[in-house]
């Protein structure tokens, strides 16, 4: 299996390049963030806790994000490999990730990074929020909570994968394009 972390913070550009990263590697695209906004949409249990935490920028609790996880790991038993994006989103989730990975006989290859300076992430929520409809990206106030949220809980994830020697620091300015040769590039070695 080839499992890749795709990390940065909210506006980085996950969902973007996790699209032509999935299509090129084959791998099966797992974005917490899209598997809490389908729930929601469904008006299911999971969907109704979530949104609560959603709305004011906050991170679902770990124990609810883990297992919805592992759930939907296990619903692509055929996959050759996932592209995580938005998860793991602090260490508890780290260190629950490995260790399910590794009962499978399976493990994080990389992690990407894609690093972006604060003033552009709030430009880019902003203008997201006119065709996203996502209520996180219209509010400057939500918008800064998630980011202090990134900085104060995500960011140590990155010392996570470091440690290991699997993180790599991608720049995250340019066109996608750019981007996405940076990503490759980083994956191929
Ligand atoms: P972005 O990267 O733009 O912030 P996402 O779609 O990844 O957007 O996530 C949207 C929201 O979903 C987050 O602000 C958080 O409330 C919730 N969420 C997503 N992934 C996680 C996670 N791994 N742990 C906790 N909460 C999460």
């Amino acid at each position: 299996m080839r499992n890749i972390v795709l990390f940065g913070p909210p506006g980085a550009g996950k969902g973007t390049q996790s699209e032509f990263l999935v299509n090129h590697y084959g791998l099966v695209h797992l974005s917490t963030g899209d598997v809490f906004r389908f729930n929601i949409k469904n008006g299911t249990e999971l969907g109704k806790l979530a949104q609560s935490y959603m709305d004011q920028g906050k991170l679902v609790p770990d124990e609810v994000t883990i297992s919805m996880l592992k759930e939907e790991v296990e619903k692509s038993a055929e996959a050759k490999g996932f592209i995580f994006d938005g998860f793991p989103r602090t260490t508890s989730q780290a260190e629950a990730l490995d260790s399910f990975l590794n009962e499978r006989g399976d493990c994080i290859e990389a992690m990407v990074a894609l690093e972006v300076p604060e003033n552009e992430l709030t430009t880019r929520l902003l203008a997201r929020a006119a065709t996203s409809g996502r209520a996180d990206d219209a509010d400057p106030e939500v918008i800064q909570n998630r980011i202090d949220i990134y900085n104060a809980e995500t960011a140590p994830v990155a010392e996570f994968y470091k440690r290991a020697g699997k993180y790599k620091a991608i720049n995250g300015l340019g066109t996608i394009k750019d981007i996405t040769e940076r990503l490759v590039s980083a994956i191929d070695v």
